[in-house]
């Protein structure tokens, strides 16, 4: 059933048809009382559920930031599945705590990153950005004498937070989880494609968090981090890289990341721009010591295994074997073919940039690495009702955005799957839509 449904999703709509959506009351009856044969769950599962999912993995789905999945992480996902490892430490998992620890290694050394830094294999971008932050709560107020597992926050010293205008949204809800709300940001404002304007920072402090951003979620671009970390003057510098510290893999991108390495500490996820099957966040963290104080788990029936124990880095407790996905999709890549596909797909979104500026369209953002915004001068309500008609002929998903005080659609050329074809068939889409929209 998976292998039919992965042989011709690249011809079927990349929408979900009505028909689908409304065949979905098929599964609006009560539990069965006696057992049903497993085939038969997973027959009903395939008819009804495969036709009600967007399709992601086509190639010419170009919404939030979604990659697709290559062929080796979702063999790997299909394994580990089957093994049912808890990656809790190396007594319940010798397998995904090695697999761990190799991909680790191979991230840090592929993405430049400081070898001494600790790898946490979490949810996604949010729980990592959770998980640093965690780390750079605990360092903060520790070096203030200050034990936060202990003492909570009531009456700790008060913690200062600088971040960017452009942040993600996911960032500031890791900071209100760990009970720092978003009152004492202190806001940078950011330039026209969204960088943070490092000579507007306020004067940092040993007290200071820094929240800075690797690949803007529309426009690709990022903060000036080398200049951000000169100025930093002791404070946590943390990058939110969730699809654009992957730039670093490449020769030809890695600039746009301006002094990235220099941080305390990334987020990025493999679930994005790697292309891994979700649930394959990466929290990077340079003092790994802060963040085992934060997140590490002893009780005495856990006292079995060796001290590499992944439980102690994360939030979660009980989890699935993630790192084996990212070591098998960079295993089949290989360096080479890790930065062939960021190049690809960052071509790929010059290309839908020319075409659609040869459609009339002012593109607003420089593209940099593989995000596209694009305007038509139009009354508002345009780009939604283009964005639909679109989805709609089935040819291609993407979805609409306000950028800079403009209504726009948006672009993110994230998967390994996306061909030449397939930019040029959403190009042509898009030039029958436009005149859907009266341009
Ligand atoms: C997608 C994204 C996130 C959130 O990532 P999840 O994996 O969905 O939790 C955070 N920051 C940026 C810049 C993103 O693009």
């Amino acid at each position: 059933m998976a292998k039919t449904y992965l042989q011709t999703i690249h011809d079927r709509a990349v929408a979900v048809s009505d028909e689908a959506i409304a065949a979905l009351s098929g599964f609006d009856t009560d539990m069965p009382t006696a057992a049903t044969d497993p085939t038969e769950t997973l027959c009903l599962l395939n008819t009804l559920g495969s036709p009600a999912t967007t399709a992601t993995t086509s190639g010419r789905f170009f919404g939030l930031v979604v990659g697709g999945t290559l062929p080796a992480a979702l063999g790997a996902r299909i394994l580990t599945s089957a093994w049912d490892q808890v990656v809790f430490n190396d007594a319940t998992s010798p397998i995904g705590v090695k697999l761990e620890q190799v991909a680790a290694k191979w991230l840090l050394d592929v993405l430049g990153l400081p070898a001494q830094s600790s790898v946490g294999f979490v949810t996604g971008a949010t729980m990592a950005n959770f998980t640093c932050l965690a780390g750079a709560r605990h360092a903060i107020l520790a070096q203030q004498g200050w034990d936060v597992l202990e003492r909570g926050l009531w009456g700790a010293p008060r913690l200062r937070v600088i971040a960017g205008a452009q942040s993600h949204v996911t960032v500031l809800k890791a900071l209100t989880m760990l009970g720092v709300g978003t009152d004492v940001i202190e806001w940078v404002p950011c330039d026209e494609q969204g960088r943070m304007d490092a000579n507007h920072l306020p004067a940092p402090d040993e007290n200071t968090i820094i929240l800075a951003q690797s690949g803007n979620v529309n426009s690709g671009a990022s903060d000036p981090v080398a200049q951000i970390v000169e100025r930093a003057n002791g404070a946590w510098v943390h990058v939110d890289g969730a699809f654009g510290l992957w730039a670093a893999a490449s020769d030809t991108t890695r600039d746009q990341l301006a002094g990235y390495e220099s941080a305390d500490s990334w987020v990025v996820d493999g679930h994005k721009w790697l292309n891994t099957p979700y649930e394959c966040g990466l929290a990077i963290c340079k003092h790994p010591t802060s963040v085992h104080a934060a997140m590490a788990t002893q009780a005495p029936y856990l006292k079995v295994g060796g001290d590499a124990a992944p439980k102690d880095m994360v939030p979660e407790f009980s989890r699935s074997a993630r790192g084996v996905e990212i070591w098998a999709a960079l295993h089949s890549l290989g360096r080479d073919g890790l930065s062939e596909m960021i190049n690809r797909t960052s071509e790929h979104a010059q290309t839908l940039a020319a075409g659609l500026r040869k459609q009339g369209f002012e593109v607003l953002n420089e593209v940099v690495l593989n995000q596209v915004v694009a305007s038509l001068p139009l009354a508002d309500g345009w780009a939604a009702k283009l964005a639909a008609d679109v989805q709609n002929s089935g040819d291609a998903w993407f979805g609409p955005t306000n950028w800079q005080g403009r209504e726009a659609i948006r672009f993110s050329v994230s998967s390994w799957a996306t061909t030449d074809g397939d930019i040029q068939r959403t190009l042509d889409a898009i030039a029958c839509a436009k005149e859907g929209v009266g341009f």
